[in-house]
C-alpha cells in the first residue's frame, strides 16, 4: 500500500522536526492532501494508525487538509475546480486541460509538538 510508504517518509522528516524541537512526543499531525494526488485520506488514516505504534508519533492525531483541485484552462482562461481524472475538459469551452494548478498536494502542513519544558507545569 502506497500509503505507508508516504506516513514513513513523512515521520522521516517529523522524527528530525520533533528532535529539533526538543519534543518528547507529537501531538498532532496535519497534512495536506489534493483532491486528485491519488491518495485515499482513509488509507492514509489506516496507515498511520500502523506505522505509528512505539514512534514518536504513537498516539498522535492526524488531521487531514483536503486541497479542492483546479484546473486552469488555457483557451477560455476559466478556472475550474475537478473531482478525479488526469485530463480535464473545460466547462465552459470544452478545450482540454491538464493545466492543474491545485490538488495534487501531499504534503506535511503542520506538526504540534509537546516539550517536556511545556509539561514541566503538569
Ligand atoms: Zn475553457
Amino acid at each position: 500500500m502506497h500509503e505507508v510508504g508516504i506516513i514513513e517518509s513523512a515521520l522521516t522528516v517529523i522524527r528530525r522536526e520533533a528532535h529539533a524541537h526538543g519534543a518528547s512526543r507529537v501531538d498532532r499531525v496535519v497534512m495536506r492532501i489534493g483532491a486528485i494526488s491519488g491518495v485515499e485520506p482513509e488509507a492514509l488514516r489506516f496507515a498511520f494508525e500502523a506505522v505509528t505504534p512505539g514512534g514518536i508519533a504513537e498516539g498522535a492525531v492526524l488531521e487531514i487538509e483536503l486541497v479542492p483541485a483546479r484546473v486552469h484552462c488555457r483557451a477560455c482562461a476559466a478556472d475550474f475546480t475537478v473531482e478525479s481524472g488526469f485530463i480535464f475538459a473545460c466547462p465552459h469551452c470544452q478545450a482540454l486541460s491538464g493545466d492543474v494548478r491545485s490538488g495534487r498536494e501531499l504534503e506535511l502542513a503542520r506538526l504540534e509538538f509537546s516539550t517536556p519544558a511545556s509539561n514541566a507545569h503538569a
